[in-house]
């Protein structure tokens, strides 16, 4: 029999008043009839058709059926089992499990009347308790740091390895806390992601970015008439592939500002774009369409599998720093970054190598053929009027 299927005929009975339950079930097809034994209005308590769910008390912890159910025509059960059930809750929002075990805690507790006060958590609920206000704090106050302007882009220079010069930056955001002083992205990004406000965020780092673009510009052609345009790097992350809005607000943006399509690099990693492939291509197609130019960022850590590279919509390869540190140690590492930094260009895409910390490192990756690098060695991020200063 298939665990989450019955299918029973018309007046079998499917569990009695008193025995072990340890699943719900939904009716898909057919009729269910739940009955009381001693009941004398022929026992009948409810009759549930399709869509209908029974039995779901069982689902949280060991109890005994408070009544018995029986087909009423031929029927078809999906069986939610309790093990199911506690899977999904476990992989759940925290505050969301704990809100189910509250409620259903109550509500067990009345149904064998032994009032509220029955339901005192567990240590288990006790911590997930805790787990789940800590995270609404966190949230809220990320919430408030966006509306309070706590929020900063930081930019590092990305240049060129053929001359020296600046091809562009990254914008990298910071929490600028009031008590905790700056907060790197790392410690707040993964909860933002969470929620709708990386969206936000993003929307906010994309207009705060073209604004620093147009100035970094500005001054670029101050000092250097001729010299080509500066591009503006981006990190979207996961959940702002799926983000309706980001499109718009990208249009929206690069019409108010004095900004080409093409100086707006998106950077999205590998396993990223695996995890949601088809929204992912999708939308970068669509950046593509409209100018945009795409990165695909910490190539290197993921699969990194040079297979698919060529199917990807990406213009611009961004090694990460682990195949720096490889250059130091052994001569395969050498081997395999130029041959990474070759492939690429037969592909159609230029080459940044992150993490540069090193004259030595620098040199090396020039003979590599790599286009462009960003590290510490160039520059570490740093906010506006410092990046200003410096171009
Ligand atoms: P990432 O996109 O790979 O950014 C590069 C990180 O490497 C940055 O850390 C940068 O400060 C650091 N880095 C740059 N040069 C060097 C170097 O020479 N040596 C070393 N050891 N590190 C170097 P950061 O700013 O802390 O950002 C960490 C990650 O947070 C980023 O990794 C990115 O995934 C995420 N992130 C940062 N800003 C944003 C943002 O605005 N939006 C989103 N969605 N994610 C962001
Ligand atoms: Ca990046
Ligand atoms: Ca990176």
């Amino acid at each position: 029999m298939d665990k989450f299927r019955r299918r029973l005929a018309a007046g079998d009975v499917l569990f009695r008043q008193g025995e072990q339950g340890d699943c719900a079930y939904v009716v898909e097809s057919g009729a269910i009839e739940i009955f009381q034994e001693g009941d004398k209005r022929n026992g009948v308590v409810a009759r549930l058709g399709t869509q209908d769910i029974f039995g779901e008390m069982a689902l949280f912890g060991e109890h005994t059926r408070s009544a018995g159910a029986r087909a009423v025509d031929p029927t078809t059960l999906t069986v939610v089992t309790h093990d199911y059930l506690a899977e999904r809750l476990q992989a759940s929002d925290p505050m969301l499990r704990h809100l189910v075990r509250t409620l259903t805690q109550r509500l067990r507790a009345q149904l064998d009347g032994a009032g509220p006060a029955a339901a005192a958590g567990s240590a288990l609920d006790q911590a997930d308790q805790a787990q789940a206000l800590a995270r609404i704090r966190a949230e809220q106050e990320l919430t408030l740091a966006l509306e309070r302007d706590e929020f900063q882009l930081y930019f590092q220079p990305i240049h060129h390895l053929a001359d020296g010069g600046v091809a562009g930056y990254e914008a990298l955001i910071r929490w600028i806390h009031p008590e905790r002083g700056l907060v790197p992205p790392l410690q707040f990004i993964p909860l933002a992601e969470e929620s709708d406000l990386i969206n936000r965020m993003g929307h906010w780092i994309i207009e705060q970015s073209c604004a620093a673009l147009v100035q970094l510009q500005a001054r670029r052609r101050a000092a250097a008439a001729a010299a080509p345009p500066l591009f503006m790097s981006l990190n979207l992350s996961g959940r702002q592939l799926l983000d309706p809005e980001l499109l718009p607000t990208l249009d929206r943006i690069l019409a108010r500002y004095p900004v080409e399509p093409k100086q707006i690099k998106l950077e999205v990693t590998e396993s990223l774009l695996l995890q949601r492939f088809d929204e992912g291509m999708r939308l970068l197609n669509e950046c593509r369409a409209r100018g945009l130019r795409v990165s695909l960022d910490d190539f290197g850590t993921g699969y990194s599998s040079l297979s698919y590279l060529h199917r990807l919509p990406v213009n611009t390869l961004k090694l990460d720093r682990s195949f720096v540190l490889q250059l130091d140690v052994s001569d395969s590492g050498r081997k395999i970054l130029g041959a990474i930094v070759r492939l690429a260009h037969d592909l159609g895409m230029d080459v940044i190598t992150e993490g540069i910390e090193t004259a030595a490192q620098t040199e090396v990756l020039r003979e590599l053929g790599s286009d462009m690098a960003q590290g510490y060695y160039f520059g570490k991020p740093a906010p506006l009027a410092a990046a200003l200063e410096k171009l």
